[in-house]
């Protein structure tokens, strides 16, 4: 198949085809998605065999609205209306009770469904003329870091699905956080993202921080988001996360360096790092950014050990180092 590469004038063309069922590749705000109508079972299983997706990872689907929301759940709990005005359209997935309008496929066989409303004008543009519900899971092969640009799902993508629409690099570059609401009151971050836990304790109600988060699950342990029990976001090089100060980074480097050993490190640091080295950001929101884009550069260079400077835990770097320690397969050594 051959993959058009279209731009933001040629919404009408990505329109047609997810109105045939077809998979598109469309920017928004967090990182680029595989856009196909998420009421439609064949377009959908196009999604996971594109990505070669475990058919129990449920597909988040995306709307215009927030009022559109009634159509596709059975209920609406009061607290999740108050985070979707808030933080609605934007970065922040709900976990709902679906309907049948969803199919057990675009759910991963769960009785919920995670709904967003991304504010990126095209994801919103093509939302609202195929008058469909879109299912849009990050546009990579399955388990390799998440894409940011087109040129990104060109390259995971490029043969295997109908169009690619460049929007240029994303804004956020990690994925929308997912939330549950548990007994009417709790907001339970089942993915951190860039709506942070303060963020959404403003709302009132308690934000817990889903166990999975931060850590892997034990064999035979349920995961409350499926996705995070995979091993996620990882390039071809053996990533490890190092938890210390610079000066044992640096020396725990020197000691293991080699042929191929990158380290990855926060900018301006790398003016006093004698080894081969990639920054990723100073704080977290620039590190959020560019993350995933690292992570594929240091494939292009043919890294095969990466030590990575651990981020900071606090607001957005939560949602970078949840990413981090499952590219790194929870392989984290603390000096
Ligand atoms: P992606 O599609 O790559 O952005 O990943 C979607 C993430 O949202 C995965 O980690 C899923 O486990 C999570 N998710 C989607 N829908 C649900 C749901 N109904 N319940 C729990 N987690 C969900
Ligand atoms: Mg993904």
């Amino acid at each position: 198949m051959e993959t058009l590469l279209l731009d933001e004038n040629q919404i009408d063309i990505a329109v047609e085809l997810i109105k045939r069922g077809e998979v598109v590749g469309i920017p928004t705000e967090t990182v680029y998605g595989l856009g196909a109508d998420a009421s439609n079972e064949k377009a959908v299983r196009k999604i996971f065999q594109a990505k070669g997706r475990p058919a129990d990872n449920p597909l988040i689907v995306h709307l215009a609205d927030f009022s559109d929301a009634e159509k596709y759940t059975s209920c609406i709990p009061p607290l999740a209306c108050r985070l979707a005005e808030k933080f609605c359209p934007g970065a922040l997935t709900i976990v709902l009770p679906k309907n049948e309008r969803i199919p057990l496929v675009t759910s991963g066989g769960l009785d919920t469904v995670g709904i967003r409303i991304p504010s990126h004008p095209v994801m919103h543009e093509i939302i609202k003329l195929s008058g469909r519900p879109i299912s849009a899971p990050s546009a990579n092969i399955s388990g390799y870091p998440s894409p940011t640009t087109a040129n990104h799902v060109m390259r995971d993508m490029g043969g295997k699905i109908s169009a690619v629409i460049d929007g240029g690099q994303s804004h956020f570059g990690v994925e929308s956080t997912v939330v549950s609401i548990e007994n009417g009151d709790t907001v339970r971050i089942l993915r951190p993202g860039c709506v942070t836990a303060e963020m959404l304790s403003e709302v009132g109600g308690n934000v817990v921080i889903d166990k999975a988060v931060l850590s892997g699950l034990e064999k035979g342990e349920k995961a409350s988001s499926p996705g995070m029990k995979y091993k996620h976001y990882s390039p071809s090089a053996d990533i490890v996360i190092i938890e210390s100060d610079f000066e044992k980074f640096t020396a725990y480097v020197g000691e293991n360096y080699g042929k191929n050993v990158f380290a990855l490190v926060f900018d301006g640091e790398e003016e006093n790092f004698p080894y081969r080295c990639m920054t990723y950001g100073k704080n977290s929101e620039k590190q959020a950014h560019f993350i995933f884009q690292r992570l594929r550069e240091l494939d292009d260079l043919h890294a095969e050990k990466v030590y990575v400077r651990a981020p900071s835990k606090e607001g957005v770097g939560l949602a970078v180092y949840n990413r981090l320690i499952r590219s790194a397969g929870f392989e984290v050594i603390r000096l």
